[in-house]
Parts: C-alpha cells; sequence; structure tokens
C-alpha cells in the first residue's frame, strides 16, 4: 500500500494501474470510478476489518484495453509495473511508473481512428490576460494555443487575441485533452465552460511554462511559420507548444515522441471559421437529426465525408486540414488546383497513383512508433513496403508529366528525401526477414547473412536439431526398437521415449526419468549436454535478434523527419488525386480564385445535398454578388423552398474553392474571403441551457462585430426568436448595418418579406425569392432562385401541408388578411372557445382558462370538435425555451394528429 499511496500522492487526478502478480489492481476511488465505467466487480482488501480499501483488478493481459477503454471515457491512467522478478526480490518487489496514457495523448494504434488526428491542446494566458473588448492589442494580451498529435508529432501553436478566438480555434482542432497552463486559467471560468463545450475532450489544469522553461522544452526543434510574428504572440504561441510537449514528455518516460517541427501559425493566414461555422456548414458532420450519434454516418452527411476521397490514413487526415483552415493566399490557392487539375486532365495516371497509394501504409503514425520506441518487426515490415513504394510513385508522376502539362509543385516528391530514404529502406531490406513477427519476443526477426552471431547460433540451434535426428535413428538401430522416439518437453528437456512392450530391449546406458502409461521415459548424458548446447544457442540468437531490432527501430527513428516529410509529401498527392477522383465523378469545376471582391457561381449545387436527392434532381442555382453593387441578397420564399440549401451551397463552394478543390458548378469566380460567419436556422445551443433567442443575437452580435468587407456572412432567419415585430426590426436594422457599415458579401434569408422594402433604400440590396407556385391550391416547391422578392410568405399554406386542420386554417387567413390591412383583428363570428363541447372522456378538473383569439366554429356538426382545451393545457404547460427544436417538432406533429382525429390528449 506504501508504494501505491506514493504513486497517488504523484498522481492524484489519475487512475493507477497497480500490477500485482497477473493483474493490475486499482484501490479506493479508483477501483470505484474504474469500477463503474468498466463494469467489474468492486471488492475490498483487508474485508471485514474496519480499514477496508475498496479494490478491483484487471487481468494483466487485458490490462491494455480496459486502460484504452478508460481513457476514451476521458480518465488518465498511470500504470506502474513490477521491475524486478518478484522470486528474486528481497523484500518488496521494486515497482515503477512506466507509462502514463492520456485522453490526450494516445499512441497505441488500435485505440487511434486512421482518418482523425489525436490532439492534445494546451491553452497559456498572457500576463495581462485575454484583452477585453474595446482594448487594443498590447504586449502579455490574449492567450497562446498550441496542439500536439503524439502519434504522428505534428505541434502547430497560434496566438488569439480573446476568448471567442479562442473558442473558434479550438472548435477547429477538435482536442481530446485541454491542459490550462496557468493557475489563473483554471480558475477562470469561462475557459472551464469552454473546455466543457468541447464535446469528448478532457479538462486537465498544468503549471504555464515560463519563457526559459519553453525554451529548454522546445530545445533546437526547427520552428516554421510568419516571420513578422509579433515578439510578445510568438512567445505565447511558444509557450503553449511547450506545455503540450512537456506534458505529453511526460507520459512517455521511456521513448521520443516524433516531433521534427513546430509550425506557428496566424489565425488570419487561413479563412476564419468559428464552431458556428463549422457545425452549421456541416463541415465535419451533419446536424441532420435523423443521422443519430453515429460518428460515421453524422461523418458521412458532411462535406468532410464528401471531399475525403484520399485513399491513405494520413491524406484523410491531411484534407480535414485543409478543410478546416482553406488558404486565404491566391498563390498557394492556385498550387493546389494545379495539382487537381493536373489528375483531372491524366486520368489514367491518377488511377495508377491512387492504386500505388493503396500500399502504403501510415508512414506518420509507423515512424511515430519507431520514434517512440514501441514499433514492431512487422512495423518495421510494412515501413519497408511502403518506402519501397515511393520511387514508383515518383516515377508514375514525373511519366504523367511528360509532354505539355508540367509536373505541379504540390507533386513533386523531393530526390533528395527519395535518396535517403532509400538508404533505409535498403537496410530495413538487408536486416529484416521477409515476412516479420508481429511481436519481438520470440526471434525470427533478422534476415540470415545479415549478422554472424545470429547466422552461427541460427545454425547451432538447428543442428542440434539436426544432431537430435541422427541420434533417434542411431538408438533405433542400436536397440532395435522401431518405435523408439526423441522427444522435448520443458520439464525434462530432451528424452528418450520407449513403449511399454519395448521396455526390455533398453540398454543400460539411459537414465530412467519417467513412467507413464504408454511406456518409460530416459534421458542420456549425450542428449543433456546438446540440449544445453541447443537452449545456449537459441537464447543467444533471441538476446541478439532483440539488440539488432532496437539498433533498427533507432535507425529509423534517426530518419524521423525525414520520413515526417515524405509522408507530408505523400499525403498532399493523396488529397489531390482524391479531389480529382471527386471532380471526375461528380463534374466539378476548377474555380477561378482571386483577390477581387466578387462572387459569381454559375449553376452551383450543393456537395451534399445533390448526393442525397435522385440523380439530376437537384436544381442549381446562380449566384452573383459583390459588395458594389450586389452586397446583399435578400432571400424570400416559403419554408422548404430551399433557402438554406442555396446559402450553405455558396458558403460550401466558397470555401471548397480555398481549400484547393474543384466545387460543384458550371463555372465559379471566387474573390478571396477572410471569414465565414453563419447564423442559421435554430442551431440548437439549448443544451447549454440558454434560450435561442439570447444566441441568436450573441451570436449575430459576434457577426457584426467581427465581419470585414471581405467576409462572407451567411443570415438565416434573423429574429425568428422572439415577437413579428421585435423580429422585423431586429431583422430591419441588422440589414441595415451590414450594409451601411461592414459592406460584406451576405446572404441574408427571412420569412418577413415586408424587409424585401429595403432594396428601395439601400441600394446594394438585391431581392430574391425561392420560387414556389400555387397549383390548384397546392405549392409546388421549384427549387429555384429567380429575382425579386416574394410577396406573401405562404406560411399558411405550408402549415396546411402539414396537416393543420382547415378551421384553424382558415382562421388563420382572416387574421393574416386583417394583419396586412393594418385592422384590430376582429373576434370571430363563431361561439367562444368555451362553448366547444368537451371530450367525452375528458376528466372533471376546471377547465383551463383560455384565452385565444376566437376561431372559427368547426365547418360540421358530425366531426368531433378538436379538444383545443386540452392542447391548450399541454402548451400552457411547456418551457419553450427548455426542449429541443426536435422535441418541438415531434409535439406539433402529435398536437396536428391530435387535432385531426379529435382525440382526447390529456396531460397526464
Ligand atoms: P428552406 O431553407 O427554404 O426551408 P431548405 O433549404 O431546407 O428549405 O430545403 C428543403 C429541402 O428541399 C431540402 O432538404 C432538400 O432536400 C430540398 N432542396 C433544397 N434545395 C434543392 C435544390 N436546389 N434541388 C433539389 N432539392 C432541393
Amino acid at each position: 500500500m506504501r508504494q501505491f499511496l506514493e504513486v497517488k500522492a504523484d498522481h492524484p487526478d489519475a487512475i493507477v494501474f497497480f500490477r500485482m502478480g497477473d493483474f493490475y489492481e486499482m484501490f479506493f476511488d479508483d477501483a470505484l470510478v474504474a469500477g463503474r465505467a468498466l463494469d467489474l466487480t468492486v471488492t475490498s482488501r483487508n474485508k471485514g476489518h474496519e480499514d477496508a480499501i475498496p479494490m478491483a483488478g484487471v487481468p494483466h493481459h487485458a490490462g491494455r484495453a480496459y486502460l484504452l477503454r478508460l481513457t476514451e471515457l476521458g480518465h488518465k491512467v498511470v500504470v506502474v509495473e513490477q521491475v524486478e522478478d518478484p522470486r528474486q526480490a528481497k523484500g518488496l518487489v521494486r515497482r515503477e511508473v512506466v507509462q502514463i496514457v492520456t485522453p490526450g495523448v494516445v499512441v497505441d494504434d488500435d485505440a487511434l481512428e486512421p482518418r482523425r488526428p489525436r490532439y492534445l491542446a494546451a491553452v497559456v494566458p498572457g500576463e495581462s490576460g485575454p484583452r477585453r473588448a474595446g482594448a487594443g492589442a498590447g504586449s502579455g494580451f490574449g492567450f497562446g494555443v498550441g496542439h500536439l498529435d503524439a502519434s504522428t508529432g505534428e505541434l502547430r501553436a497560434a496566438w488569439v487575441a480573446d476568448l471567442d478566438e479562442l473558442a473558434g480555434e479550438l472548435a477547429r482542432i477538435g482536442p481530446r485533452e485541454l491542459l490550462a497552463a496557468g493557475p489563473d486559467l483554471a480558475a477562470d471560468g469561462a475557459l472551464a465552460d469552454l473546455g466543457r463545450r468541447l464535446v469528448g475532450c478532457a479538462f486537465t489544469t498544468a503549471t504555464s511554462p515560463g519563457a526559459a522553461e519553453a525554451s529548454d522544452a522546445l530545445g533546437d526543434l526547427a520552428t516554421d511559420g510568419p516571420t513578422d510574428l509579433a515578439a510578445d504572440q510568438r512567445e505565447l504561441a511558444g509557450r503553449a507548444a511547450a506545455a503540450c510537449l512537456r506534458y505529453a514528455r511526460a507520459t512517455q518516460p521511456t521513448g521520443v515522441l516524433p516531433v521534427a517541427r513546430l509550425q506557428l501559425y496566424r489565425i488570419r493566414d487561413a479563412l476564419v471559421l468559428d464552431e458556428t461555422a463549422i457545425v452549421n456548414l456541416e463541415l465535419c458532420e451533419t446536424i441532420l437529426p435523423g443521422a443519430g450519434s453515429n460518428g460515421a454516418s453524422r461523418r458521412g452527411g458532411s462535406l468532410l465525408g464528401v471531399v475525403d476521397q484520399a485513399v491513405t490514413a494520413p491524406g484523410g487526415r491531411l484534407v480535414r486540414r485543409w478543410l478546416l483552415y482553406p488558404l486565404v493566399e491566391v498563390a498557394p490557392i492556385r498550387r493546389r488546383h494545379d495539382a487537381v487539375e493536373f489528375f483531372v486532365l491524366r486520368q489514367a495516371v491518377r488511377e495508377r497513383v491512387r492504386r500505388q497509394l493503396e500500399r502504403i501504409h501510415d508512414l506518420e503514425r509507423l515512424a511515430g512508433r519507431a520514434s517512440l520506441g514501441v514499433a514492431s518487426p512487422r512495423d518495421l515490415g510494412q515501413l519497408r513496403a511502403s518506402l519501397g513504394r515511393l520511387p514508383g510513385l515518383a516515377e508514375e508522376l514525373a511519366a504523367g508529366a511528360a509532354g505539355e502539362l508540367e509536373l505541379p509543385e504540390l507533386l513533386r516528391v523531393s530526390g533528395d528525401l527519395l535518396a535517403r530514404l532509400a538508404e533505409l529502406a535498403a537496410e530495413l531490406v538487408a536486416a529484416l526477414v521477409d515476412d516479420p513477427p508481429p511481436t519481438a519476443r520470440e526471434g525470427g526477426i533478422v534476415r540470415d547473412g545479415f549478422c554472424s552471431i545470429v547466422d552461427e547460433s541460427r545454425r547451432l540451434a538447428d543442428g542440434g536439431r539436426d544432431a537430435i535426428l541422427a541420434i533417434e535413428a542411431r538408438e533405433r538401430e542400436r536397440t532395435g526398437i522401431g518405435s523408439l522416439r526423441v522427444r522435448y518437453n520443458r520439464v525434462f528437456g530432451y528424452y528418450i521415449e520407449v513403449t511399454r512392450s519395448q521396455l526390455g530391449r533398453v540398454p543400460a546406458d539411459y537414465v530412467r526419468k519417467q513412467t507413464v502409461a504408454t511406456g518409460e521415459r530416459f534421458v542420456t548424458p549425450e542428449l543433456a549436454e546438446l540440449e544445453g548446447k541447443i537452449l545456449a544457442a537459441q537464447e543467444t540468437l533471441v538476446t541478439r535478434e532483440a539488440e539488432l531490432f532496437r539498433a533498427l527501430v533507432g535507425q529509423v527513428a534517426g530518419r524521423t523527419a525525414a520520413l515526417l516529410a515524405a509522408a507530408g509529401q505523400v499525403a498532399a498527392i493523396d488529397v489531390c488525386a482524391g479531389l480529382a477522383e471527386l471532380a471526375h465523378r461528380s463534374g466539378y469545376v476548377r474555380p477561378l480564385v482571386d483577390d477581387g471582391d466578387r462572387l459569381e457561381i454559375v449553376e452551383g449545387r450543393h456537395p451534399v445535398v445533390e448526393r442525397s436527392v435522385p440523380a439530376g434532381e437537384f436544381v442549381p442555382n446562380d449566384c452573383a454578388m459583390d459588395p458594389a453593387a450586389r452586397q446583399i441578397l435578400l432571400l424570400t420564399g416559403p419554408n422548404m423552398a430551399g433557402k438554406s440549401t442555396y446559402m450553405r451551397q455558396v458558403a460550401q463552394i466558397a470555401l471548397l474553392a480555398q481549400m484547393g478543390s474543384f466545387v460543384p458548378a458550371r463555372s465559379a469566380r471566387i474573390g478571396v474571403v477572410d471569414r465565414i460567419f453563419t447564423r442559421v436556422g435554430a442551431a440548437d445551443n439549448l443544451a447549454r441551457g440558454e434560450s435561442t433567442f439570447m444566441v441568436e443575437m450573441r451570436e449575430t452580435g459576434a457577426i457584426l462585430a467581427g465581419a470585414t468587407r471581405r467576409s462572407l456572412v451567411v443570415l438565416d432567419e434573423v429574429g425568428r426568436g422572439t415577437s413579428t415585430f421585435d423580429g422585423l426590426s431586429i431583422a430591419w436594422a441588422v440589414a441595415e448595418y451590414l450594409h451601411d457599415a461592414v459592406g460584406c458579401r451576405t446572404l441574408f434569408a427571412t420569412h418577413y418579406h415586408e424587409l424585401c422594402a429595403l432594396a428601395e433604400s439601400r441600394p446594394r440590396v438585391v431581392n430574391l425569392q425561392a420560387a414556389a407556385r400555387e397549383v390548384g391550391g397546392k405549392i409546388a416547391f421549384l427549387r429555384l432562385i429567380i429575382p425579386g422578392g416574394a410577396s406573401r410568405s405562404y406560411g399558411i399554406e405550408v402549415a396546411r401541408l402539414a396537416g393543420l386542420p382547415a378551421p384553424v386554417l382558415a382562421r388563420s387567413r382572416q387574421v393574416l388578411a386583417a394583419l396586412e390591412s393594418g385592422q384590430r383583428i376582429a373576434d370571430g363570428a363563431g361561439p367562444q372557445l368555451t362553448l366547444f363541447a368537451r371530450p367525452p372522456r375528458a376528466p372533471a378538473d376546471p377547465p383551463p382558462s383560455v384565452d385565444l383569439p376566437p376561431v372559427d366554429p368547426p365547418p360540421s356538426v358530425d366531426s368531433p370538435p378538436p379538444p383545443v382545451d386540452a392542447i391548450t393545457a399541454r402548451l400552457r404547460g411547456l418551457d419553450p425555451d427548455a426542449i429541443t427544436p426536435r422535441q418541438a417538432l415531434d409535439l406539433v406533429a402529435e398536437l396536428c394528429a391530435e387535432l385531426a382525429r379529435g382525440g382526447s390528449s390529456r396531460p397526464s
């Protein structure tokens, strides 16, 4: 217990896996927590005594799986092993912490998702804390934010000005663990809040490394990034990177993290996307309620699901980065388009390259495991096979570029790199057998001819076995026992077995060892001597092979930087070939991206929605925006007409273009967008306990404060969360402000068709509508965006489609007409609500007081009257801010069905 308590004192926030014999035991709270999480039986040590201690254990061979499940649930686990043989220990067996596994620092291949990086993020505050609104930039403001994927060594860091920017950046990174490095930070409720909002992210506190400690931790790590970064921002970013490194290194007492460089970046050097935009534009996951919580299906319906056509895992991770960090400079964007175009034009080359890529393993993570010292012989075999394919890949590309088409820069694999890696590949070929085993424990790793000691001991061991066969033959002859066998077991080693009927022929020099049912077992001095030689040879062999293997892993680890560089180039080739494949299959075109401020899309399509409707049924739409004449496109039209699809598609096309992809359109020209803002539908932050309207206004406020002339703003139904007049007034003022003060390209969908009047007073507001046509009293959606404002909102038609009963529809038409003509709403001619017959089975409680506007009487006395009282009572009992949009929708459907049935639905 003393050993345990010592470890626990050093790691109070972790669950300690304490090795005792064949089990990892957990004690006290650890046992209770893990017991619950892993469904283990919790017993107790010193049972029945006053000092009984809760205890739970897992068998050591399954320990890894249990451990990883705990980290998946957000726990940190410390592994304590016995580091001496219990049989030889005097007193207590010595034990040591050998590894710490935390949610953000996982390097086990089976716990990692192939196409998703696993990030630990760290936040370090500036001396003066976050910049508050209105304050200018100055030394020590803001935060440093760093992130590290320990499995690939990817390390990046940036400086952010305030909590909003920090929240946006963390949403992009999507860390599994957030390190608040700084005492004040831990106490800062805002940051803890932020940590909680990140789905599946554990929150850890640590001390913040000072500037000197940071430069210690970073050592002479190569640093890339903008050269003109302000010194204090560079320092904060560096300290955040150092915090990641320090924390991750502490978890790997024996291995070296595969970090080859620190990448500093500036938030504004990529198109800025915050959490709202990432969610609303469904970049990585769909928000469709039908998709459920299954990660794969949520990803499938997202933009990432469409653009990720990479065949390798590193390609999958890189395309995610390209999508979340689109570029804002024209030249590098065009370089990516050039590379994609190359593969579009050279279809055969693309197909051959993709086939080559399929046989290249995850070079980044293989290099990572070598660096961490946990690579297996099989890993090195995969690495060797992958390296062997690089020259062919480079040749394929070079050959494809023959003729008038030059090989784009992005697709050129550095010859120097290839040469260096060819050397490594040759070393691996020389040293490793063709099909290396999954573990290094039993030898069989080193190729014949590589090492004389290995060859010699292999010969001795094998030769020993031949000698045994020879002895067997000789003894059969000498004794005349045809069934005589030389066998081996762990207890006696080699022995001679003679069956019962032949025992009479056994010579005198055999020493009897054991009697078994079928006969007897003997040993001879000759056999014993031979056995000694064989075992010694085998031991030498295994030890030597393990040594050579470690050295080989060291050789690979020494080339980490080159391996990661090559892996990066291969991943980029993979991404470009994948984007070309997408362009080819889905009819995308190369967009023109320039420094202008226009946005022109001809026959654009929504990349995700077009896949979900039958082929040929998606209706393409144009879009033309520019800050000079068509700055704000005001979009009206009925619900379900295609407004939000249209707006999202415009934003997604701009984003695709800037990430380097082709786009779903006949043609597109995009003046670089610096940031995409969205305020779409009832994106539910309800889970966070805020009212829809508050969220809506906060998001709108952030847009008005943050948008620049180059931003693209998508607003859907601003002002919906409040009363009609409030909402209309707010929407109106927001549109005016965007027009008068910001000047950014804006898509503004609204159900307040009154807003169309803005186009008369504001020159750069253009009215558009999602066309719908009434055919025989029914409304048909054309999904066409056409000029002009909708004259009416069709809301009542949509309500009719949704099954609202005729009397309610008729009365709403009356009320609408009155509202539109500015008249008072006249009482309906019919009886008051209280005159409705009550449903027959209504309980005898007093009727709820009703002060709704009167409604026309039901048209036919035959149909039973709808149970309006019951429905009213249900609605009264409801807090609209406390339910999700989905629940609201379900409720409406239920109530409509109830009305249609005319039955009773008393609240229970
Ligand atoms: P709104 O925002 O006007 O309520 P949506 O954009 O949500 O409407 O569109 C409603 C549905 O119509 C979508 O789910 C989609 O299936 C379909 N849709 C939208 N735009 C198109 C289009 N251009 N072509 C074909 N179907 C479309």
